[in-house]
């Protein structure tokens, strides 16, 4: 694509020329390489084709105010991804040759980088290439880590509107354990009953809160706010570990904001939800943090405070913002510039 285009594409349906490319086999990881971004050739028996060895990541690269680019927590995301491998007993790349592909990306899409709100939005990603339909108990002997990049607009180009969000209490999305790994499996798991919702109820997304414990939607996690506290769930195993999540309630403890963490139930979320200054929103990376305007639960639909994106939403969300494009100080080292 060319810089010059006005109003970026679709979210992630556009791609830099350039991807950064390791292997894995028996004898661990070969060197990075930078190479135009192109098909690739699997065999039909790869393992991630039939045994799902897949993880991958999703982060931020903005434009800063003197014309440099910076990474959002880079080191947060990274680590994340090893942890991903790890649970799906996939070798970890060797320490920093996750950072030097994703920086590598970067800096040969620099000149593509949207201005705010638009980023340059980059998905690391590992499959297991082994050609072996017998090796379904067995993780992948050989497999590529690649790192892709993708010029992306305002995720609300349509403007911020309250979503519409369904109360999901008998169906899990993960499984313990499964649910914190950052894995294409997951979102296969839970994609029925998201689109099911969003066809019959014209839902926007699912909370999922198997017997009534809160855990997280199909790609982000939940939170409760009002003007003086932000409140979710304890992290555990059986829901993702947003790193927008961390970054939120790290920021909203600095502004003032008492923090909590503890199990939420459906019930604490409806009582929530019916006070006129009740707020709730969903994070992660790709919409930061997205107000939940309607609760559907069991058939109703719940008005959330006054129905709108509240002002601790909207609040959080620009000082998060603000950090990223280098608005405000990056007072947490949560910046790295290429
Ligand atoms: C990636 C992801 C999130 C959000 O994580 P961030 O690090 O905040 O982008 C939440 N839930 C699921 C299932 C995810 O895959």
């Amino acid at each position: 694509m060319t810089p010059a285009s006005s109003s970026p594409p679709p979210f992630g349906s556009v791609f830099a020329e350039h991807m950064a490319v390791a292997r894995f086999g028996p004898d661990g990881y070969s060197p990075m390489s930078l190479e135009p971004v192109a098909p690739i050739s699997l065999h039909p028996a790869a393992h991630v084709l039939h045994y799902a060895s897949e993880v991958f990541e999703g982060l931020k690269a903005h434009l800063q105010p003197n014309g440099r680019v910076a990474i959002f927590r880079l080191d947060r995301h990274v680590a994340r991804m090893n942890h991903s491998a790890e649970l799906l007993c996939l070798p970890p790349p060797p320490e920093d040759l996750l950072s030097e592909m994703i920086m590598a990306v970067v800096d040969a899409a620099r000149d593509l980088v949207p201005e705010p709100p638009g980023s340059l939005y980059l998905r690391p990603t590992m499959i297991g290439t082994e050609a072996n339909v017998g090796a379904a108990a067995v993780p992948p002997s050989e497999g590529m880590l690649y790192v892709l990049a993708s010029p992306v607009g305002d995720y609300f180009s349509g403007g911020i509107r309250p979503l519409r969000i369904l109360v999901e209490e008998d169906r899990h999305r993960s499984t313990a354990g499964f649910g914190m790994v950052k894995t294409g499996g997951n979102y296969a798991a839970a994609l029925r009953t998201v689109l099911s919702a969003k066809r019959e109820l014209s839902a926007d997304q699912v909370l999922f809160a198997p017997r009534g414990i809160v855990t997280e939607t199909g790609a982000s996690n939940f939170m409760l706010l009002d003007g003086s506290s932000v409140i979710t769930s304890p992290l555990d195993d059986t829901y993702l570990h947003g790193v927008t999540r961390d970054s939120v309630l790290t920021l909203a403890a600095a502004l003032g904001y008492r923090v909590e963490e503890h199990p939420l139930t459906v019930s604490d979320v409806i009582a929530w939800a019916e006070r006129e200054d009740g707020e709730a929103a969903l994070s992660g990376t790709a919409a930061v943090l997205a107000g939940v305007g309607t609760l559907i639960h069991r058939g109703e639909d719940l008005t959330v405070g006054s129905g709108g994106v509240g002002p601790t939403t909207l609040h959080l969300r620009e000082a998060l913002t603000d950090i990223q494009t280098g608005r405000a100080n990056d007072d947490f080292g949560w910046l790295t510039v290429v």
